[in-house]
């Protein structure tokens, strides 16, 4: 299986990546997630981008697309893939065409995350995340065990610093300039499907694993 989940910031990708990935032994690669690594990291990559994260706004499209194909390069995206929060913008979308072709990995499905914008920013402003692991909690929809530690490996959950109300609206207005046309593009292809990013997650999965059932890429139950 090998899919694109595309959406605006908030619609729960990060989630049903996780659990798709759980589901179906996928390789999950969320640009978001790399580059705040390498943000932590203090690597050159990470010091470039640094700027970029903080306020909210996209990285160059030819630094994120060489860090997207070296990824996919590696051995273990033959078993299937998850691409999250990538492409973000037409020339991204272009890149990846090109650069799957030649890897011979094909994107089956893109899922469009149709979300409306009060859902958005009500689960970022609850959302806090694993400062070890990377997983997503929510105070309200999926609060941890104990008060600010993560379930999985006990790390300590924090506020993404893009996630401060002023810049989470300004991701929302970028989504909505730079990438929300990228549903046009990937609707000519005929591999764009939609589920409703407004639904709590364990709906969602149901609204996925359906599509995957009809699209013939698990078999049916
Ligand atoms: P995300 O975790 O997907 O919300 O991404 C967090 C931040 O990482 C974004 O606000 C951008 O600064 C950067 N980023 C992630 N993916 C991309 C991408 N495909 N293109 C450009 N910037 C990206």
């Amino acid at each position: 299986m090998r899919l694109i989940l595309l959406g605006p910031p908030g619609a729960g990708k990060g989630t049903q990546a996780e659990l798709l990935c759980d589901k179906f032994n996928l390789v999950h690669i969320s640009t978001g997630d790399i580059l705040r690594d390498e943000v932590v990291d203090g690597s050159q990559l990470g010091q470039q981008v640094a700027k970029f994260l903080q306020s909210g706004e996209l990285v160059p499209d030819d630094v994120v697309v060489a860090v997207v194909m070296k990824r996919l390069a590696k051995p273990d995206t033959q078993k299937g893939f998850i691409l999250d929060g990538f492409p973000r913008t037409l020339p991204q979308a272009e890149a990846l065409n090109a650069g799957l072709e030649k890897l011979n990995l094909p994107i089956e499905l893109v899922i469009y995350f149709k979300t409306k914008p009060e859902v958005s920013l009500m689960r970022l402003g609850g959302r806090r995340v694993c400062n070890k692991c990377n997983v997503n909690f929510h105070l309200v929809n999926r609060p941890p065990k104990k008060d600010n530690i993560c379930d999985f490996c006990g790390g300590t959950l924090n506020i993404r610093q893009d996630d401060q109300e002023a810049t989470v609206k300004k991701r929302l207005n970028i989504y909505q300039n730079q990438t929300h046309g990228l549903i046009e593009y990937y609707k000519k292809t005929g591999k764009l499907k939609e589920v409703s990013g407004d639904l709590p997650a364990e709906q969602v999965l149901v609204q996925l694993t359906e599509i995957f059932s009809r699209e013939n890429l698990i078999a049916s139950r």
